[in-house]
């Protein structure tokens, strides 16, 4: 999985103060996936009569149906980890415009990390509930 993001960041500095603030936000955020199924192989399935080769073939093909419902529900759960992300804020104080800067930027990624953490957690959910029975809405071979 790739993350590209956009953020705007904004430091200004306070003359009577002596203090720089910083705002920071996500303004956009590019999430590449790809889902590689890997499926197994008979290779014995050639020598095996017409009646095994059809019964394999429609595991196969219920094989399949499964693992597109699972990357389906991944597609959705990243589609939501996404519009989490966006417009995540951070706010910084500093003597310094690199301190102000800092704790902003720590701020966001303390946010990141609760997102990927809720991403992963609904993740791993929705595999368990479809592999509950009646999980998946394919019908059993
Ligand atoms: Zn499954």
């Amino acid at each position: 999985m790739i993350e590209i993001f956009d953020a705007r960041v904004n430091t200004t500095y306070d003359t009577k103060t002596g203090l720089y603030t910083t705002q920071a936000v996500i303004a956009d955020v590019i999430i590449q996936a790809t889902i590689t199924t890997t499926l197994p192989t008979w290779r014995e399935r050639g020598s095996a009569s017409q009646a095994e080769q059809a019964k394999w073939d429609g595991y196969l093909e219920q094989l399949k149906g499964f693992q597109a419902e699972h990357a389906k529900d991944t597609f959705v759960r990243l589609d939501q980890y996404r519009s989490s992300l966006l417009g995540l804020r951070g706010t910084g104080s500093g003597n310094t415009r690199e301190s102000a800067m800092q704790m902003a930027a720590n701020q966001i990624n303390a946010k990141y990390s609760e997102a990927k953490n809720t991403l992963f957690q609904n993740y791993n959910a929705d595999g368990k509930r479809r592999d509950a029975n009646g999980g998946h809405t394919i019908r059993p071979y």
